[in-house]
This record gives C-alpha cells, sequence and structure tokens, in this order.
C-alpha cells in the first residue's frame, strides 16, 4: 500500500514557518500584505477568497479585500490595479478567477506588477520561470514540488508524466519539473494511447478535472502519484482525476483527494507574499532591486 503525501500536515509545518518569518518581518517594521479583488458573486470564488483572507490572518499576514459587482467595468478594475500596485502596504495582488466574461482575463492579469504577481500568472514571471530564473512560481504547481521535495522524492532522470497542459497547473509544472532533470511528457485530451504514457511515470501528475478518468491499473508498480483534480461528484462527495483504491495498490506515494494537494496551493501563495515583502524590504534597504 502507497505511503500517503500528507498536504494538510506539510501545509500546516510550512505555515508555522511563515508565521515566525513574518513576526520577525513585522520587528523590522514590515508587515507583508496582500489585496484581493473579487469581481461578482459566483460562490466558489467567494469560499477561496474567505479561505485565503482566513490563511492570511492566520499568519499574520495583512489582507484587503476589494469585492466588486459583477458589472463593474474593465477600466475601473484596472484602475484598482493601478492603485494597488503603487500602494506600500500591498506586497501581492490576487484578481480571483474566472472574471465575468465582459472582462479581458489576460489584460488585467498583465496589468498587475509582475514585482507583486503573487500568484505567478503574469507573462514576465512566467517568462522567467520558463528560463529557469527566479520567479513567484504559481502557487498549486510551486506546492506540488514542495510535497515532492518533502517526502524525499528526486526527479532526476525520473519519466514525469502529466495530465493536463493548462496555464495554471499543467504548464508551469512541467518547467518546474525539468528544471529538477525529470524527462517529462504532457499529455491532453488529444493524446494518443493515455494509458501507455501513464504507464512510463515514474511521476504522475494528473490535472485534468475529469472524475477518476485515470484508471488504478494504468499506473506503473511503484510510481509517485499526484493527484490535483478536485472534483465534487455528490453534495459532500470530492474526487481526484485518478481512481484512489486500486491506484495507491500499485503507487509507491500518493496524494488523496482532499488533504494532499489543496492545502498546499493557499500555504504557497502565503509565502509568495512573504517572498515579495522580502524583496521590498530588501530593497528598500539596499536602495537596490534584487539580484536576478
Ligand atoms: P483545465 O484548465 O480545465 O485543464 C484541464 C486539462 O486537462 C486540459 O489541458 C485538458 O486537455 C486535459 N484533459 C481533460 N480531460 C482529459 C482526458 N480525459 N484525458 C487527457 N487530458 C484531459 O483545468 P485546471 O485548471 O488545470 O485544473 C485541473 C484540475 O485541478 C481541476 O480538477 C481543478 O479543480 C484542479 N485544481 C486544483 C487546485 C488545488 O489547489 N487543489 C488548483 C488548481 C486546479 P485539453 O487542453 O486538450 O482540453
Amino acid at each position: 500500500m502507497a505511503i500517503i503525501i500528507d498536504g494538510k500536515a506539510t501545509a500546516q509545518k510550512i505555515r508555522a514557518e511563515i508565521t515566525s518569518e513574518v513576526k520577525q518581518l513585522v520587528t523590522e517594521g514590515m508587515q507583508p500584505g496582500l489585496a484581493v479583488v473579487l469581481v461578482g458573486d459566483n460562490p466558489a470564488s467567494k469560499v477561496y477568497v474567505t479561505m485565503k483572507e482566513k490563511a492570511c490572518c492566520d499568519v499574520g499576514i495583512f489582507s484587503d479585500e476589494y469585492t466588486l459587482p459583477a458589472d463593474t467595468g474593465e477600466n475601473e478594475l484596472l484602475s484598482l490595479i493601478d492603485r494597488l500596485n503603487n500602494d506600500e502596504k500591498i506586497h501581492g495582488i490576487l484578481v480571483q478567477l474566472p472574471l465575468p466574461k465582459h472582462i479581458n482575463e489576460a489584460k488585467v492579469l498583465e496589468a498587475i506588477s509582475p514585482a507583486k504577481d503573487v500568484d505567478g500568472f503574469h507573462p514576465y514571471n512566467v517568462g522567467r520561470l520558463v528560463l529557469g530564473k527566479p520567479t513567484f512560481r504559481p502557487c498549486t504547481p510551486y506546492g506540488i514540488m514542495v510535497l515532492l521535495k518533502e517526502y524525499g522524492i528526486d526527479l532526476t532522470g525520473k519519466e514525469v508524466v502529466i495530465v493536463g497542459r493548462s496555464n495554471i497547473v499543467g504548464k508551469p509544472v512541467a518547467f518546474m519539473c525539468l528544471q529538477q532533470h525529470a524527462t517529462v511528457t504532457i499529455c491532453h485530451t488529444r493524446t494518443v494511447d493515455l494509458p501507455a504514457k501513464i504507464g512510463m511515470a515514474d511521476i504522475l501528475i494528473a490535472a485534468a478535472g475529469r472524475p477518476e478518468v485515470i484508471r488504478g491499473e494504468w499506473i506503473k508498480e511503484g510510481a509517485v502519484v499526484i493527484d490535483v483534480g478536485v472534483n465534487r461528484i455528490a453534495e459532500k462527495k470530492l474526487v481526484g482525476d485518478v481512481e484512489f483504491e486500486t491506484a495507491a495498490r500499485r503507487a509507491s506515494h500518493i496524494t488523496p483527494v482532499p488533504g494532499g494537494v489543496g492545502p498546499m496551493t493557499i500555504t504557497m501563495l502565503l509565502q509568495n507574499t512573504l517572498l515579495s515583502a522580502k524583496m521590498s524590504l530588501a530593497k528598500k534597504q539596499t536602495g537596490q532591486e534584487e539580484p536576478s
């Protein structure tokens, strides 16, 4: 039976470390601040925003929420972002996605200063990630890499197979794995013979968003299974993209859903906000940009 990768415990441990680093930073006159912008009243988005604010409060990060009506114009949102870009108390800006259809999402994400882009979605930071330079890493892939490290899983020379090519999970995690010297395959809906691709994986990262689409029997004996998928199949039942029971019999390590990758995402948002505040303090102290 596979070792269960406990995202909840790992997230708690990292949040405790963040709390003490924030305390230290406050004694140096710098409290990290995160602005969370929500447009409209999507119930799931509201839940995420509340969770993010609570997480900030728990570790001592100042958080400021901006809830705007669904009919907010694009220019109005852009001028709020401009204000936040210039607000010294704010080190991270997060615009909760999805945005209403009349707003150009890419334009909004590009308006966020790359220095405050704690979600890591700005093309400047995406470019730096691809180039292997230090940057704000998108929170879910970053959380996956931290979990792998925490469980002593070395990626060097390993076959990593990723199911999903989204900009927020599949693509960035592929570059992070490449940076760690893995050989990476990215699968999607046009991939031919998905079971065979999955059968090659030493490490499988499933981010398809389809309930249990990956059968346990496809998984290679001893593989590591990271299940990013969160799929609601009944009122109170969440499942991942992988058939957990059968996969856990073949894998060496596996993340549960919930309690695997999920708790790491917000934790890495806190980590990125802390990093941004530290960079801002260093800049103030030296009057210079951080070296890259
Ligand atoms: P997305 O934008 O919908 O992308 C899904 C990707 O999976 C697409 O590239 C799609 O291929 C591919 N795909 C879908 N069905 C497939 C199949 N049957 N075979 C092969 N590939 C398939 O989703 P996302 O935003 O990356 O999220 C993925 C999942 O992770 C969702 O369940 C989401 O809720 C979850 N998630 C969890 C967290 C967390 O914190 N736990 C964070 C983010 C996302 P095409 O490109 O060809 O369409």
